[in-house]
């Protein structure tokens, strides 16, 4: 069979190494030839006599010879005389390549294209880096043209990949077999290739040069570690108190303060403040030798990440609908900002670093002062055409019921909002959600029949919520949900109970693990992926 046929659809690899190599040696090329041949490769590339006679020894493959020479001009060029071809073939190569660029045919490589033919009598390989190289390589008698010098001449050295469909430029350009070869990074490059129409491929580095495979890999660990180390600066704007910190790439808090928000100033007011807390977040950062990567702001009201405004906010902070909170806060402090919804920046954060790690599809609500809701649907957070998505407080759990702040009746938030719920523990009397929670915990019968009462209401909406998205998890994060088993437990029975096709889904409820300062958290997972 010849050497075309013997070649033909199958991978050859390139066995070579750089002068200080910890392989540098005819035995380990052989080595590494036998060990793509027990990988199944049907043919071998390798510089020099002695490489080639040690690989063709080894492994009794089609060997490609090439002799890498530095020329006058400094660079290294493949195969430049005949006298070099013809020790190639004597030490056993198939078939000889050589440079056939533009700068090759300075060297003359043409006229020795046709003399190695006639010469030696073994096939021709033309490595090339354009169509026109292919061409003319071709017309003076190369049997087979290679990409091999692509992305590595003057003329093309702004390709940094490769490039299948310079394989199938070269397919319509030239008759003679076209060889993959140069820049073939991964196994499914060189299936690109192949589909490109490349009569067979040649990979290098890939496998032979373990410190390159070392290197890349190096550069990802150190990239990743990097990330971890980075500082964000955090804000949670509440209609009454403003939290701001400093958290790092693994969402821990590193630093955080509380302040008074001027709800009721108006809008450039509350620009300023906002302002005012990321500088100060950049001065304690600067005190720790550190700089924020950037800012993210979790506010009360509707925002659009996409656009850095206020999408809607109530009558609790006038003037805020429309305000552009990420240009403003940006300008004054230099780094880039990203706003988003309280509720929907706390599901960020229990999917960057709390209970929803990884997961794709999980829905979050925030049960505090009011209801909130973050829903992620195939990795993507659910804001919606107008930003106002996602709000699962609204679902309507009650026709005809309780008075809602957003103008409707019967909302889930009307009946789990703080108030509401510490109402519906009388005649026992509660301060704060933590009390009522830590007595349902000790049993007290009011503070149970609260807790209950919340768990049917949050079962309503939550049945709907499954149906809908199918969420591979349910997250209960914020004041009422910390340390409240029994409303995990009871909202558990209830879905059991009324959910179709229960047995059949994945959804499971956890509580979130971001406790207090899941909202700083969120905003920082948010700044950590814009
Ligand atoms: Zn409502």
């Amino acid at each position: 069979m010849g050497f075309a046929e013997r070649i033909r659809n199958g991978l050859l690899v390139s066995c070579q190494y750089s002068a200080g190599d910890a392989f540098e040696s005819p035995e380990s090329a052989a080595r590494f030839a036998k060990a793509a041949q027990d990988g199944g490769a049907c043919g071998i590339r390798a510089n020099g006599r002695a490489d080639i006679a040690a690989i063709a020894a080894a492994t009794g493959l089609p060997v490609i010879g090439i002799r890498k020479r530095k020329m006058e001009d400094g660079r290294i060029l493949i195969t430049p005389s005949l006298e070099e071809a013809r020790e190639l073939a004597e030490a056993g190569a198939a078939a000889v390549a050589l440079d056939c660029t533009r700068r090759g045919q300075s060297f003359g490589a043409l006229a020795r294209v046709a003399a190695i033919r006639k010469e030696l009598g073994v096939p021709v390989l033309a490595d090339i880096a354009t169509m026109e190289e292919a061409v003319a390589a071709e017309q003076a008698g190369a049997d087979m043209v290679l990409s091999t010098m692509r992305g590595y001449t003057l003329e093309t050295a702004a390709v940094k990949q490769f490039q299948p469909e310079f394989i199938a430029q070269l397919r319509r350009a030239v008759r003679a077999p076209v060889i993959a070869e140069g820049m073939i990074a991964s196994p499914s490059q060189a299936g690109e290739a192949m589909r490109a129409g490349a009569w067979a491929v040649i990979v290098g580095t890939a496998i032979t040069r373990p410190h390159e495979l070392t290197r890349g890999f190096v550069q990802c660990v150190q990239w990743a570690a990097g990330e971890k180390l980075r500082l964000f600066a955090a804000v949670d704007l509440g209609a009454t108190n403003t939290k701001f910190g400093l958290v790092d790439g693994e969402g821990q808090v590193i630093w955080s303060s509380v302040k008074a928000t001027p709800a009721k100033s108006g809008r450039e007011a509350l620009l300023d403040h906002l302002s005012d807390v990321v500088e100060r977040c950049q001065r304690e950062a600067q005190a720790l030798k550190r700089v924020p990567a950037a800012a993210g702001i979790a506010v009360s009201g509707w925002a659009d990440p996409a656009t850095g405004r206020i999408a809607f906010a109530t009558s609790a902070m006038p003037g805020w609908t429309g305000a552009a909170v990420a240009e403003f806060v940006g300008a004054s402090t230099g780094l880039p900002v990203i706003v988003e919804n309280d509720a929907r920046a706390a599901a960020a954060g229990e999917r960057a670093f709390g209970a929803a790690r990884q997961v794709r599809d999980f829905v979050c609500l925030t049960l505090g002062t009011g209801v909130g809701g973050g829903v992620f649907v195939n990795g993507r957070s659910v804001t919606g055409a107008a930003a106002l998505g996602s709000a699962i407080g609204h679902i309507v759990v009650q026709p005809d019921g309780e008075q809602c702040v957003c103008g409707s009746r019967g909302c889930l938030e009307a009946y789990v909002n703080l108030e509401a719920v510490l109402r519906s523990a009388m005649p026992e009397h509660y301060d704060s959600g933590r009390d009522l929670v830590s007595a349902a915990n000790q049993a007290r019968s009011g503070a149970v029949k609260a807790v209950e009462r919340m768990a049917a209401y949050l079962a309503i909406a939550c049945q709907s919520l499954i149906h809908v998205l199918d969420p591979e998890l349910i997250v209960l994060a914020g004041g009422l949900a910390q340390d409240n088993a029994l409303l995990l437990k009871t909202l558990q029975e209830r879905l059991d109970a009324t959910v179709f096709a229960r047995g059949q889904r994945r959804t499971r409820i956890a509580a979130s693990r971001l406790g207090y300062q899941a909202g700083l958290i969120g905003a920082a997972a948010l700044a950590r992926d814009c």
